[in-house]
């Protein structure tokens, strides 16, 4: 059907998708802009393609360009990655129509899907339970007012063309209703192009647990079980895991079958991930992303299946080799996004060249990267560097595996979000496994260096000026406020310990 596979994207992800292609023997092409000319994803590549300039909007972006990029360099499939047009129905469209495979379910199934009223009504229709609210885009904001009224304060109201945590507005009362709506609107109309909301009741303090769902071509679906994705600054993603701390056997069991319904409802196939809000025992679709998930890869690590090779695999037109009780779970996974952000400094955008970089290996740790020393990172794109993800026998082991690889990971020349990560990592409720969707809110000094780790600064800073570095053992300093200096190096974070 197809030997050559033309990979739309960058990052991380780009060079993921490569190195399936690679392992399955198919041939790829990278695309790039100029700003990416020696990024890792070209150099992984069989091939590479220039399709414009920085901006996305003139490169990644540019479907129809990549369509005839596909097609004089012979690919014939096109797989989207995660984000720029990986959820554009009109995309997979022109790419069918052109003769190519677009790797990802149908069109008709991202449409079903894209509209949060439309797979609010189709889950309903199924009988997945959804959150509490509106089946259809409100009018204005004395319906929204009428249906706030009778949902109860607080409501969220949400743009109808949603995603990454864009438009949406809490409000907690009738008063703040007409001033959100607005502003809710114009956000909406600026960030997707339509300006539709709707409203839904505002849960308080849910958990995000979305269940990974597989397909193929004859209407197969299994679950892959779910990844807790509580872990979140405003409404975005920063650490997963799986399997959840909280689900029992049975919640786990009626979640994936709710998933597999919500798949069967809109005729999925290949990778998809319903999400749900979790609260009480009692579980609410969210909305379901109908493309390769960031968090992959736990999945990969508890199943033992390569989910990007499955996705290839069923647009080649391969069914499931196995059924739902083929699917074991082992061990616990975590990952840690790691990003171009000042953990310190209130997650403020960083940018750099990266001068060094040392990455983590040892057992049952993973890197999937988009950088290499050298990379200049810039604004143009995603703040995502790349995604450190462990496994191990218990939760336990996995934090402490997970601070172990954070401790050997060094990136020099732009500040990243991993202090944070090892903040949380010793945080107790986080090791409780005891956290909502408001952990942040809860833990704000998780969003700041620890007083420990100021002390410590200070403290490397004192050795750097009289050249002790390398005398740090001699001097018999061993321990500050508990952790253990053993593990210094000079070119790592002096909170690296
Ligand atoms: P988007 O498509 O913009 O990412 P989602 O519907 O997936 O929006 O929601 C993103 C996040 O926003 C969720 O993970 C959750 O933290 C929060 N959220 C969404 N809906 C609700 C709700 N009804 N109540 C409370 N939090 C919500």
């Amino acid at each position: 059907m197809f030997d050559t596979v033309l990979v739309a994207n960058r990052g991380e992800i780009a060079v993921r998708i490569i190195r399936a292609c690679r392992e399955m023997g198919l041939a790829s092409v990278a695309v790039f802009s100029d700003l990416d000319r020696l990024s890792p994803h070209v150099l992984a590549a069989d091939k590479a393609v220039r399709i414009g300039p920085a901006p996305a909007s003139e490169s990644y972006l540019r479907g129809d360009h990549l369509i005839e990029v596909a097609l004089s360099e012979g690919a014939g499939a096109i797989h989207p990655g995660y984000g720029f047009l990986a959820e554009r129905a009109s995309f997979a469209a022109a790419v069918e129509k052109a003769g190519l495979v677009f790797i990802g379910p149908s069109p008709e199934s991202i449409q079903a899907m894209g509209d949060k009223t439309e797979a609010r009504r189709r889950m309903a229709e199924a009988g997945v339970p959804i959150i509490p609210g509106a089946l259809e885009p409100t009018s204005g904001p004395e319906e929204a007012a009428e249906t706030a009224r009778e949902l109860g304060f607080p409501v969220l109201l949400k743009p109808v063309a949603g995603g990454g945590g864009k438009g949406m507005r809490v409000v907690s009362d009738e008063d703040e209703l007409p001033g959100a709506f607005e502003s809710a609107s114009r956000e909406a109309e600026s960030a997707f192009g339509k300006s539709a909301i709707y409203v839904e009741k505002y849960l308080a303090r849910p958990r995000h647990i979305e269940i990974q769902i597989l397909g193929d071509q004859s209407g197969a679906v299994v679950h892959l079980g779910e990844r807790e994705c509580s872990i979140q600054r405003r409404h975005q993603k920063l650490i997963e895991e799986s399997p959840s701390p909280v689900l029992e056997p049975a919640d786990r069991e009626a979640m994936g079958l709710a998933a597999v319904q919500a798949a069967r409802a809109v005729d999925y196939r290949g990778l998809g991930t319903v999400e749900f809000l979790y609260e009480d025992g009692e579980f609410y679709f969210l909305e379901m992303n109908t493309r390769l998930q960031v968090e992959h890869p736990v999945t990969e690590f508890v199943t033992g299946l390569d989910l990007v090779q499955w996705q290839i695999r069923v647009a080649l037109g391969e069914s499931l080799d196995f059924s739902q009780e083929d699917v074991s779970f082992s061990g616990h996974a975590i990952e840690c996004r790691i990003t171009s952000e000042d953990a310190d400094q209130g997650f403020l955008p960083a940018t750099g060249c990266i001068d060094r970089l040392e990455i983590p290996s040892g057992p049952g740790v993973r890197w999937d990267g988009g950088i290499r020393a050298g990379s200049e990172i810039g604004l143009h794109y995603d703040p995502l560097l790349g995604k450190l993800i462990v496994h191990a026998a218990t939760r336990t082991a996995a934090i402490a595996r997970m601070k172990r690889a954070l401790g050997e990971l060094v990136i020099h020349g732009v500040e990243t979000s991993v202090p944070f990560h090892l903040r949380v990592m010793d945080e107790d409720d986080f090791g409780k496994g005891d956290f909502t969707i408001a952990y942040l809110e809860d833990h704000p000094e998780l969003l700041r260096p620890s007083e420990g780790d100021v002390r410590l600064l200070a403290l490397v800073a004192a050795l750097l000026e009289h050249g002790a570095w390398g005398r740090v053992g001699a001097a018999g300093i061993k321990e500050l406020d508990g952790r253990k200096l053993s593990a210094w190096q000079t070119s790592g974070w002096p909170w690296q310990t």
